[in-house]
Protein backbone atom coordinates (compact mmCIF):
# COMPACT_ATOMS: atom_id res chain seq x y z
CA UNK A 1 0.00 0.00 0.00
CA UNK A 2 2.98 2.22 0.99
CA UNK A 3 4.53 1.47 -2.46
CA UNK A 4 1.45 2.61 -4.23
CA UNK A 5 1.23 5.65 -2.21
CA UNK A 6 4.60 6.35 -3.37
CA UNK A 7 3.75 5.74 -6.83
CA UNK A 8 0.99 7.82 -6.77
CA UNK A 9 2.19 11.05 -5.41
CA UNK A 10 5.21 10.78 -7.58
CA UNK A 11 2.87 10.88 -10.99
CA UNK A 12 1.19 13.81 -9.05
CA UNK A 13 4.40 15.13 -8.65
CA UNK A 14 5.42 14.94 -12.19
CA UNK A 15 2.19 16.14 -13.48
CA UNK A 16 2.38 19.02 -11.28
CA UNK A 17 6.05 19.32 -12.29
CA UNK A 18 5.45 19.24 -15.98
CA UNK A 19 2.31 21.15 -15.83
CA UNK A 20 4.47 24.00 -14.30
CA UNK A 21 6.90 23.62 -17.01
CA UNK A 22 6.71 25.62 -20.18
CA UNK A 23 7.34 23.68 -23.53
CA UNK A 24 10.30 24.08 -25.00
CA UNK A 25 9.36 25.87 -27.80
CA UNK A 26 7.22 28.71 -25.89
CA UNK A 27 10.09 31.16 -25.33
CA UNK A 28 12.91 29.54 -24.93
CA UNK A 29 15.72 30.85 -22.55
CA UNK A 30 18.83 31.78 -24.53
CA UNK A 31 21.63 31.93 -23.65
CA UNK A 32 25.01 33.41 -25.52
CA UNK A 33 28.45 32.34 -24.28
CA UNK A 34 31.01 34.57 -25.72
CA UNK A 35 34.48 34.41 -25.51
CA UNK A 36 37.34 36.92 -26.19
CA UNK A 37 40.07 36.59 -28.83
CA UNK A 38 40.01 32.86 -29.44
CA UNK A 39 41.67 30.85 -31.92
CA UNK A 40 39.11 29.17 -34.66
CA UNK A 41 41.47 26.13 -33.65
CA UNK A 42 41.45 26.32 -30.21
CA UNK A 43 38.34 24.23 -29.60
CA UNK A 44 38.24 20.51 -29.25
CA UNK A 45 35.21 20.88 -31.93
CA UNK A 46 37.57 22.45 -34.65
CA UNK A 47 40.44 20.23 -33.83
CA UNK A 48 42.79 21.58 -31.02
CA UNK A 49 44.97 18.90 -29.71
CA UNK A 50 46.70 20.81 -27.10
CA UNK A 51 43.83 22.26 -25.25
CA UNK A 52 41.15 19.83 -24.32
CA UNK A 53 37.83 21.84 -24.21
CA UNK A 54 35.15 18.98 -23.31
CA UNK A 55 32.58 21.10 -21.60
CA UNK A 56 32.54 23.84 -24.65
CA UNK A 57 32.41 20.78 -26.90
CA UNK A 58 29.38 19.30 -25.79
CA UNK A 59 27.40 22.31 -27.13
CA UNK A 60 28.68 20.82 -30.40
CA UNK A 61 27.72 17.25 -29.59
CA UNK A 62 24.67 18.16 -28.36
CA UNK A 63 23.60 20.45 -31.23
CA UNK A 64 25.78 22.05 -34.65
CA UNK A 65 29.28 23.45 -35.40
CA UNK A 66 29.04 26.32 -37.89
CA UNK A 67 32.14 25.40 -39.47
CA UNK A 68 31.75 28.59 -41.19
CA UNK A 69 30.39 30.71 -38.52
CA UNK A 70 31.40 34.99 -38.49
CA UNK A 71 31.34 37.72 -36.69
CA UNK A 72 30.17 41.29 -38.24
CA UNK A 73 34.35 42.75 -37.34
CA UNK A 74 37.57 41.56 -36.37
CA UNK A 75 37.74 42.89 -33.07
CA UNK A 76 35.71 43.21 -29.91
CA UNK A 77 33.59 46.29 -29.43
CA UNK A 78 32.06 46.66 -33.14
CA UNK A 79 31.72 42.64 -32.84
CA UNK A 80 29.93 42.97 -30.31
CA UNK A 81 27.66 46.06 -31.21
CA UNK A 82 26.75 43.24 -33.75
CA UNK A 83 25.73 40.80 -31.99
CA UNK A 84 24.08 42.62 -29.55
CA UNK A 85 21.34 44.46 -32.12
CA UNK A 86 21.42 42.00 -34.85
CA UNK A 87 22.45 44.22 -37.18
CA UNK A 88 25.22 45.62 -39.52
CA UNK A 89 27.19 48.29 -36.74
CA UNK A 90 28.28 50.09 -39.58
CA UNK A 91 24.63 51.08 -39.79
CA UNK A 92 24.84 53.35 -36.91
CA UNK A 93 28.51 54.18 -36.89
CA UNK A 94 29.77 51.79 -34.18
CA UNK A 95 32.74 51.10 -36.69
CA UNK A 96 35.94 51.38 -33.94
CA UNK A 97 36.46 50.38 -30.30
CA UNK A 98 35.38 52.48 -28.29
CA UNK A 99 37.22 54.78 -26.13
CA UNK A 100 36.82 54.64 -21.98
CA UNK A 101 35.25 57.87 -22.08
CA UNK A 102 32.06 58.11 -18.76
CA UNK A 103 31.16 61.24 -19.70
CA UNK A 104 30.61 61.13 -23.39
CA UNK A 105 26.90 59.49 -24.41
CA UNK A 106 27.84 59.16 -27.56
CA UNK A 107 30.90 57.13 -27.13
CA UNK A 108 28.93 53.41 -27.24
CA UNK A 109 25.61 51.84 -28.77
CA UNK A 110 23.42 54.86 -29.54
CA UNK A 111 19.83 54.96 -28.31
CA UNK A 112 18.63 54.63 -31.50
CA UNK A 113 19.38 51.06 -31.13
CA UNK A 114 17.35 48.18 -29.47
CA UNK A 115 19.42 45.61 -27.89
CA UNK A 116 18.82 41.96 -27.62
CA UNK A 117 17.83 42.50 -23.64
CA UNK A 118 15.67 45.03 -24.72
CA UNK A 119 13.68 43.38 -27.46
CA UNK A 120 13.25 40.11 -24.96
CA UNK A 121 11.69 42.10 -22.05
CA UNK A 122 9.37 43.09 -24.61
CA UNK A 123 8.40 38.80 -24.05
CA UNK A 124 8.84 39.45 -20.10
CA UNK A 125 12.48 37.50 -20.06
CA UNK A 126 14.35 38.32 -17.41
CA UNK A 127 17.77 39.64 -18.77
CA UNK A 128 21.04 39.46 -17.65
CA UNK A 129 24.92 40.23 -18.61
CA UNK A 130 27.95 38.85 -16.95
CA UNK A 131 31.78 40.04 -18.13
CA UNK A 132 32.90 42.69 -20.41
CA UNK A 133 30.23 44.94 -21.47
CA UNK A 134 32.15 47.78 -23.75
CA UNK A 135 29.46 48.91 -25.43
CA UNK A 136 29.76 52.60 -23.39
CA UNK A 137 30.57 53.92 -20.62
CA UNK A 138 27.91 56.87 -19.97
CA UNK A 139 25.21 56.25 -17.65
CA UNK A 140 22.77 56.33 -20.64
CA UNK A 141 24.87 53.84 -21.97
CA UNK A 142 25.23 51.04 -19.29
CA UNK A 143 23.72 47.50 -19.59
CA UNK A 144 21.15 48.31 -16.76
CA UNK A 145 20.03 51.39 -19.31
CA UNK A 146 19.95 48.90 -22.38
CA UNK A 147 17.61 46.24 -21.47
CA UNK A 148 18.88 44.29 -19.06
CA UNK A 149 17.95 43.37 -15.50
CA UNK A 150 21.03 42.31 -14.14
CA UNK A 151 25.36 43.19 -14.56
CA UNK A 152 28.19 41.99 -13.10
CA UNK A 153 31.57 42.75 -14.77
CA UNK A 154 33.41 45.68 -16.28
CA UNK A 155 32.50 48.48 -18.20
CA UNK A 156 36.22 48.11 -20.43
CA UNK A 157 37.42 46.30 -22.74
CA UNK A 158 39.17 44.47 -21.06
CA UNK A 159 40.07 43.66 -17.32
CA UNK A 160 43.09 41.99 -15.25
CA UNK A 161 41.70 38.85 -14.23
CA UNK A 162 42.56 38.65 -10.36
CA UNK A 163 40.73 40.40 -8.14
CA UNK A 164 43.98 42.10 -5.83
CA UNK A 165 45.12 44.13 -9.19
CA UNK A 166 41.96 46.02 -9.00
CA UNK A 167 42.77 48.71 -7.26
CA UNK A 168 41.16 51.31 -8.26
CA UNK A 169 37.25 52.72 -7.93
CA UNK A 170 35.60 54.12 -11.18
CA UNK A 171 36.32 57.37 -10.55
CA UNK A 172 39.88 57.31 -9.84
CA UNK A 173 40.44 56.18 -13.52
CA UNK A 174 43.19 58.90 -15.32
CA UNK A 175 43.44 56.94 -18.43
CA UNK A 176 42.48 54.46 -20.98
CA UNK A 177 44.02 51.29 -19.73
CA UNK A 178 43.28 52.24 -15.94
CA UNK A 179 39.95 50.50 -16.80
CA UNK A 180 41.45 47.00 -16.60
CA UNK A 181 42.19 47.72 -12.95
CA UNK A 182 38.73 48.69 -11.44
CA UNK A 183 36.75 46.79 -8.82
CA UNK A 184 33.48 45.52 -11.07
CA UNK A 185 30.13 46.72 -11.10
CA UNK A 186 27.03 45.20 -9.83
CA UNK A 187 23.95 46.38 -11.76
CA UNK A 188 24.58 50.28 -11.85
CA UNK A 189 27.37 50.58 -9.14
CA UNK A 190 30.50 49.59 -7.68
CA UNK A 191 30.15 45.71 -5.92
CA UNK A 192 29.78 46.52 -2.60
CA UNK A 193 30.92 42.74 -1.86
CA UNK A 194 34.58 42.19 -2.36
CA UNK A 195 34.79 39.38 -5.09
CA UNK A 196 37.62 36.84 -4.15
CA UNK A 197 37.56 34.69 -7.25
CA UNK A 198 39.61 34.19 -10.51
CA UNK A 199 37.47 36.63 -12.79
CA UNK A 200 36.70 33.74 -15.27
CA UNK A 201 35.48 31.52 -12.22
CA UNK A 202 33.48 34.51 -10.85
CA UNK A 203 31.80 35.11 -14.15
CA UNK A 204 30.67 31.16 -13.96
CA UNK A 205 29.91 31.11 -10.63
CA UNK A 206 27.68 34.17 -11.56
CA UNK A 207 25.73 32.87 -14.57
CA UNK A 208 24.92 29.59 -12.47
CA UNK A 209 23.27 31.86 -10.04
CA UNK A 210 21.37 33.76 -12.37
CA UNK A 211 20.04 30.54 -14.19
CA UNK A 212 19.22 28.93 -10.28
CA UNK A 213 17.30 32.46 -9.68
CA UNK A 214 15.40 32.35 -12.92
CA UNK A 215 14.76 28.90 -13.71
CA UNK A 216 11.03 29.33 -13.45
CA UNK A 217 10.84 32.02 -16.11
CA UNK A 218 11.94 32.76 -19.25
CA UNK A 219 15.59 34.17 -19.43
CA UNK A 220 18.18 35.52 -21.53
CA UNK A 221 21.52 35.39 -20.55
CA UNK A 222 24.80 37.33 -22.09
CA UNK A 223 27.65 35.71 -20.72
CA UNK A 224 30.72 37.72 -22.24
CA UNK A 225 34.07 36.21 -20.80
CA UNK A 226 37.04 38.20 -21.18
CA UNK A 227 38.93 35.34 -21.57
CA UNK A 228 41.24 34.74 -23.47
CA UNK A 229 41.82 38.51 -24.07
CA UNK A 230 45.28 39.93 -23.27
CA UNK A 231 46.22 40.46 -20.10
CA UNK A 232 47.52 36.80 -20.12
CA UNK A 233 46.94 35.37 -16.74
CA UNK A 234 45.65 32.25 -15.22
CA UNK A 235 44.98 30.64 -11.98
CA UNK A 236 47.77 28.21 -11.05
CA UNK A 237 44.41 25.49 -10.89
CA UNK A 238 44.71 25.58 -14.39
CA UNK A 239 48.10 25.95 -15.00
CA UNK A 240 48.54 22.71 -13.66
CA UNK A 241 46.67 20.87 -16.55
CA UNK A 242 49.31 21.91 -19.27
CA UNK A 243 52.57 20.59 -18.07
CA UNK A 244 52.64 19.24 -21.57
CA UNK A 245 52.83 23.02 -23.14
CA UNK A 246 56.66 24.73 -22.48
CA UNK A 247 55.46 27.62 -24.36
CA UNK A 248 54.71 29.90 -21.55
CA UNK A 249 52.68 32.50 -22.67
CA UNK A 250 50.58 29.41 -24.94
CA UNK A 251 50.26 27.57 -21.62
CA UNK A 252 48.95 30.69 -20.06
CA UNK A 253 46.11 31.03 -23.03
CA UNK A 254 45.51 27.49 -22.84
CA UNK A 255 44.75 27.88 -19.04
CA UNK A 256 42.61 30.38 -19.63
CA UNK A 257 40.66 28.46 -22.04
CA UNK A 258 40.23 25.94 -19.65
CA UNK A 259 39.21 28.01 -17.36
CA UNK A 260 36.34 29.10 -19.53
CA UNK A 261 35.50 25.33 -20.28
CA UNK A 262 35.22 24.49 -17.17
CA UNK A 263 32.70 27.07 -16.32
CA UNK A 264 30.85 25.99 -20.10
CA UNK A 265 30.55 22.25 -18.78
CA UNK A 266 29.22 23.78 -14.92
CA UNK A 267 26.40 25.60 -16.77
CA UNK A 268 25.39 22.69 -19.00
CA UNK A 269 25.23 20.39 -16.40
CA UNK A 270 23.43 22.78 -14.58
CA UNK A 271 20.80 22.81 -16.99
CA UNK A 272 20.27 19.34 -17.37
CA UNK A 273 20.04 19.13 -13.66
CA UNK A 274 17.23 21.74 -13.84
CA UNK A 275 15.56 20.18 -16.65
CA UNK A 276 16.32 23.38 -18.80
CA UNK A 277 18.18 21.85 -21.30
CA UNK A 278 15.74 21.40 -23.89
CA UNK A 279 13.57 25.15 -23.20
CA UNK A 280 17.98 26.39 -23.72
CA UNK A 281 19.01 27.72 -26.72
CA UNK A 282 23.10 27.88 -25.76
CA UNK A 283 25.09 29.86 -28.32
CA UNK A 284 29.19 29.83 -28.29
CA UNK A 285 31.45 31.86 -30.02
CA UNK A 286 34.12 34.53 -29.97
CA UNK A 287 34.15 38.40 -30.78
CA UNK A 288 36.98 37.80 -33.02
CA UNK A 289 39.52 35.70 -34.40
CA UNK A 290 42.86 35.04 -32.83
CA UNK A 291 45.53 37.82 -32.64
CA UNK A 292 48.36 35.42 -32.01
CA UNK A 293 51.05 37.19 -31.60
CA UNK A 294 48.97 38.88 -28.99
CA UNK A 295 47.73 36.05 -27.17
CA UNK A 296 49.49 32.92 -28.95
CA UNK A 297 46.18 32.14 -30.14
CA UNK A 298 45.91 29.70 -32.59
CA UNK A 299 43.69 30.04 -36.01
CA UNK A 300 44.56 27.24 -37.73
CA UNK A 301 44.34 26.60 -41.23
CA UNK A 302 42.69 29.73 -41.21
CA UNK A 303 44.75 32.65 -42.55
CA UNK A 304 45.27 35.94 -40.74
CA UNK A 305 44.33 37.12 -37.33
CA UNK A 306 42.14 39.36 -34.83
CA UNK A 307 41.92 43.13 -37.12
CA UNK A 308 42.03 42.02 -40.44
CA UNK A 309 39.41 40.25 -43.02
CA UNK A 310 40.82 37.18 -43.96
CA UNK A 311 39.70 34.08 -42.51
CA UNK A 312 41.76 34.43 -39.26
CA UNK A 313 40.20 37.22 -38.24
CA UNK A 314 36.22 37.11 -38.57
CA UNK A 315 35.54 33.24 -38.94
CA UNK A 316 35.33 31.97 -35.48
CA UNK A 317 34.89 28.75 -33.50
CA UNK A 318 30.89 28.86 -33.00
CA UNK A 319 28.21 26.32 -32.19
CA UNK A 320 25.17 26.44 -30.82
CA UNK A 321 22.55 23.32 -29.36
CA UNK A 322 18.66 23.24 -28.54
CA UNK A 323 17.98 19.49 -27.27
CA UNK A 324 14.80 18.13 -28.72
CA UNK A 325 14.72 20.90 -31.28
CA UNK A 326 17.55 20.75 -33.39
CA UNK A 327 19.77 17.43 -33.82
CA UNK A 328 23.33 16.71 -32.24
CA UNK A 329 26.29 16.24 -33.71
CA UNK A 330 25.81 18.32 -36.72
CA UNK A 331 28.36 20.17 -38.76
CA UNK A 332 26.81 22.92 -40.79
CA UNK A 333 28.81 24.23 -43.85
CA UNK A 334 26.41 27.77 -44.96
CA UNK A 335 28.34 31.06 -43.78
CA UNK A 336 25.95 32.42 -40.77
CA UNK A 337 27.01 35.01 -38.90
CA UNK A 338 26.49 36.59 -35.07
CA UNK A 339 23.74 38.42 -36.22
CA UNK A 340 21.63 35.71 -36.64
CA UNK A 341 21.34 34.96 -32.82
CA UNK A 342 19.07 38.11 -32.49
CA UNK A 343 17.20 37.23 -35.68
CA UNK A 344 16.64 33.93 -34.39
CA UNK A 345 15.86 34.51 -30.64
CA UNK A 346 13.32 37.37 -31.80
CA UNK A 347 11.67 34.38 -33.77
CA UNK A 348 11.53 31.87 -31.04
CA UNK A 349 10.40 35.09 -28.69
CA UNK A 350 7.87 36.22 -30.76
CA UNK A 351 8.65 39.54 -30.25
CA UNK A 352 8.87 42.24 -33.07
CA UNK A 353 12.40 44.01 -33.75
CA UNK A 354 12.08 47.53 -33.59
CA UNK A 355 14.89 47.91 -36.74
CA UNK A 356 15.37 46.06 -40.12
CA UNK A 357 17.23 43.12 -38.80
CA UNK A 358 20.45 41.74 -41.24
CA UNK A 359 20.67 38.58 -39.57
CA UNK A 360 18.24 35.62 -40.10
CA UNK A 361 16.55 33.13 -37.91
CA UNK A 362 18.85 30.11 -38.30
CA UNK A 363 16.66 27.29 -36.74
CA UNK A 364 14.13 26.19 -40.23
CA UNK A 365 18.10 25.68 -41.47
CA UNK A 366 19.19 23.55 -38.92
CA UNK A 367 16.35 21.76 -38.84
CA UNK A 368 16.66 20.60 -42.65
CA UNK A 369 13.07 23.03 -43.43
CA UNK A 370 15.33 25.47 -45.38
CA UNK A 371 17.68 23.44 -47.25
CA UNK A 372 18.86 27.09 -48.62
CA UNK A 373 21.97 28.85 -47.27
CA UNK A 374 20.94 31.74 -44.93
CA UNK A 375 22.43 34.12 -46.78
CA UNK A 376 23.57 35.53 -50.10
CA UNK A 377 26.13 37.44 -49.06
CA UNK A 378 27.88 39.03 -45.61
CA UNK A 379 29.53 41.96 -45.56
CA UNK A 380 32.51 43.56 -43.28
CA UNK A 381 33.82 47.65 -43.49
CA UNK A 382 36.83 48.76 -41.96
CA UNK A 383 36.10 52.17 -42.38
CA UNK A 384 39.39 53.91 -41.23
CA UNK A 385 41.40 51.12 -43.90
CA UNK A 386 39.04 51.53 -47.25
CA UNK A 387 38.85 48.16 -46.30
CA UNK A 388 35.50 45.99 -47.49
CA UNK A 389 35.42 42.32 -47.83
CA UNK A 390 32.00 40.29 -48.33
CA UNK A 391 31.54 36.19 -48.42
CA UNK A 392 28.94 34.48 -50.33
CA UNK A 393 28.50 30.77 -50.40
CA UNK A 394 31.15 30.08 -52.82
CA UNK A 395 33.55 33.17 -52.51
CA UNK A 396 35.35 35.39 -50.75
CA UNK A 397 36.47 38.91 -51.77
CA UNK A 398 38.29 41.56 -50.01
CA UNK A 399 39.13 45.06 -51.17
CA UNK A 400 41.93 47.63 -49.37
CA UNK A 401 43.39 50.53 -52.17
CA UNK A 402 45.59 48.70 -54.13
CA UNK A 403 45.10 45.19 -52.74
CA UNK A 404 42.36 43.26 -53.37
CA UNK A 405 41.97 39.32 -52.94
CA UNK A 406 39.51 37.09 -54.70
CA UNK A 407 39.32 33.56 -53.40
CA UNK A 408 37.57 30.06 -53.82
CA UNK A 409 36.69 29.94 -50.76
CA UNK A 410 34.61 26.54 -50.50
CA UNK A 411 37.74 25.26 -52.02
CA UNK A 412 40.46 27.49 -50.48
CA UNK A 413 39.30 28.25 -47.30
CA UNK A 414 42.98 28.94 -45.91
CA UNK A 415 42.86 32.03 -48.62
CA UNK A 416 46.47 30.54 -50.05
CA UNK A 417 45.22 31.19 -53.57
CA UNK A 418 43.74 34.47 -54.79
CA UNK A 419 42.56 34.55 -58.08
CA UNK A 420 41.04 38.02 -58.52
CA UNK A 421 43.05 38.85 -61.74
CA UNK A 422 41.65 35.53 -63.37
CA UNK A 423 37.92 36.55 -63.04
CA UNK A 424 37.06 39.68 -63.34
CA UNK A 425 33.59 39.67 -63.74
CA UNK A 426 32.81 37.95 -60.53
CA UNK A 427 34.91 40.65 -59.01
CA UNK A 428 32.80 43.18 -60.41
CA UNK A 429 29.75 41.45 -59.60
CA UNK A 430 30.60 41.11 -56.11
CA UNK A 431 32.25 44.95 -55.78
CA UNK A 432 28.37 45.67 -56.61
CA UNK A 433 27.13 44.18 -54.38
CA UNK A 434 29.25 45.54 -51.61
CA UNK A 435 28.51 49.11 -53.42
CA UNK A 436 24.67 48.08 -52.65
CA UNK A 437 25.34 47.50 -49.07
CA UNK A 438 27.79 50.69 -48.03
CA UNK A 439 24.34 52.88 -49.10
CA UNK A 440 22.80 51.56 -45.68
CA UNK A 441 26.01 52.72 -43.55
CA UNK A 442 26.93 55.61 -41.76
CA UNK A 443 30.27 56.96 -41.23
CA UNK A 444 31.96 56.77 -37.66
CA UNK A 445 29.92 57.91 -34.82
CA UNK A 446 32.86 58.30 -32.29
CA UNK A 447 36.80 58.28 -32.20
CA UNK A 448 38.02 54.72 -31.24
CA UNK A 449 40.85 53.34 -29.60
CA UNK A 450 43.68 53.90 -31.62
CA UNK A 451 42.36 57.75 -31.32
CA UNK A 452 43.17 58.05 -27.53
CA UNK A 453 45.87 61.03 -27.88
CA UNK A 454 43.62 62.91 -29.98
CA UNK A 455 40.54 62.44 -28.17
CA UNK A 456 42.32 63.62 -24.95
CA UNK A 457 43.25 66.91 -26.67
CA UNK A 458 39.46 67.21 -27.43
CA UNK A 459 38.24 66.16 -24.35
CA UNK A 460 40.90 67.45 -21.30
CA UNK A 461 38.12 66.76 -18.71
CA UNK A 462 37.72 62.77 -19.56
CA UNK A 463 38.03 61.82 -16.57
CA UNK A 464 37.82 64.76 -14.40
CA UNK A 465 35.38 64.79 -11.31
CA UNK A 466 32.29 66.05 -11.15
CA UNK A 467 32.05 69.61 -10.47
CA UNK A 468 28.51 69.76 -7.56
CA1 LIG B 1 37.95 40.49 -28.91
Amino acid sequence: MKKVFLLFSKLIFNTYAFAQKRPATDRPNIIVILTDDQGYADVGFNGSKDIPTPGIDRIASNGVVFESGYVSYAVCGPSRAGLITGRYQDRFGFSRNPLLAPKDPNMGLPLSEETLADLLKKADYKTGVLGKWHLGAHLSLTPTQRGFDEFYGFLEGGHRYFPEEWTLEENQVKAQYDGYRTKLTRNEGPAQETEKEYLTDALSREALDFVKRHQNEPFFLYLAYNAPHAPLQAAEKYLSRFAHIEEPRRKTYAAMVSAVDDGVGALLDLLEELELDENTLVFFLSDNGGPTKDNASNNAPLRGFKSDFFEGGVRVPFAMQWKGQIPGGVRYEQPVISLDIFASASALAQVKPKNELDGVNLIPYLTGKNPNPPHQALYWRNFDRNRFAIRTVDSKMILEKELEYLFDIQDDFSESKNVISLDLNRKNALSEKIELWKKLLQDPAFLGLLEDKEYNRLHPDRFAPDVK
